[in-house]
């Protein structure tokens, strides 16, 4: 399990992990090893090693590499997700998140000024001229499961594969709540009402830093009418005879598996 820590956080040290990452890609060792020990790496003086949390009793940091460093091979970060357990995910959405943070964060956007690190004591980027302070990124998003009867309402994005169906799913807005963005997502892809909108559960995304956002909500009123340019198509499925959807370690796929049970016990 993944011990976040918000304290002081330690400098790199002899015994800890490292999550190694090039582009999307993480790095592993040839015994598919991705939590690298010190010994097999240690990070060179321009590199910024960024504290993730303590994995089993373990410090665990991420460094970001430019090139493909000799004696690992690189798997697509999407694909190691998909392979591991939720708290595999956590660690390594986590890391994804923090590390691509300190790469795009590396100047003042009011000034320009090189930014300085608070790092190892906290994940604080600060500008030394203008005192301006840069955080983690973190942008949330709703995705909602719709119910009207024994149905639930699948969309298929204009950038899925045909036959892929999922959750209606947006950025919130700044200003908005989350109840508010998710009627408003709801009417803007398919031009319906809900109603009874209400909280799920959630999950980081590190795609590259959503919060996912999980909610039910019930169909109230309106023909469906698919976004032009947004949703190819979008239908009422039987919860007994629905096409492809997402994953289950996905919200997205959890939100649909939770929903039919709930209306399989009369929820
Ligand atoms: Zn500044």
């Amino acid at each position: 399990m993944l011990e976040i820590g918000t304290l002081a956080h330690p400098a790199p040290h002899q015994d800890a992990l490292y999550i190694l990452l090039h582009r999307n890609r993480v790095l592993i060792e040839k015994d598919q090893r991705f939590l690298i020990p010190f010994t097999h790496f240690q990070p060179h003086a321009k590199m910024n090693a960024v504290y993730c949390g303590e994995w089993k009793g373990q410090d665990v940091f991420v460094c970001r590499f430019e090139s493909l460093p000799k004696g690992f091979e690189e798997i697509d970060l999407r694909e190691l997700l998909f392979l591991q357990d939720a708290d595999h995910y956590l660690i390594l959405s986590r890391a994804h998140q923090l590390s691509t943070w300190d790469r795009d964060h590396q100047f003042c956007g009011r000034c320009g000024t090189p930014m300085t690190d608070k790092f190892p004591t906290e994940h604080t980027k600060i500008c030394p001229k203008c005192t301006l302070r840069h955080y983690p990124r973190i942008s949330p998003c709703v995705i909602i499961s719709i119910r009207k009867g024994d149905q639930i309402l699948l969309a298929r994005g204009i950038h899925a594969p045909k036959g892929k169906f999922s959750n209606i799913a947006g950025f919130v807005e700044a200003g908005e709540s989350l109840e508010h963005a998710v009627a408003r997502e709801i009417r803007e892809e398919v031009g319906i009402e809900v109603t009874n909108i209400r909280y799920t559960e959630s999950q980081p995304w590190s795609f590259p830093h959503q919060l996912m956002v999980g909610f039910f909500a019930d169909y109230l009123s309106g023909e469906i009418t698919p976004a032009p340019g947004e949703i190819d198509e979008a239908d009422w499925y039987h919860i007994n005879d629905l096409p492809h959807t997402p994953n289950p370690i996905t919200i997205s796929g959890q939100l649909i598996l939770k929903h039919i049970e709930n209306m399989k016990n009369g929820g």
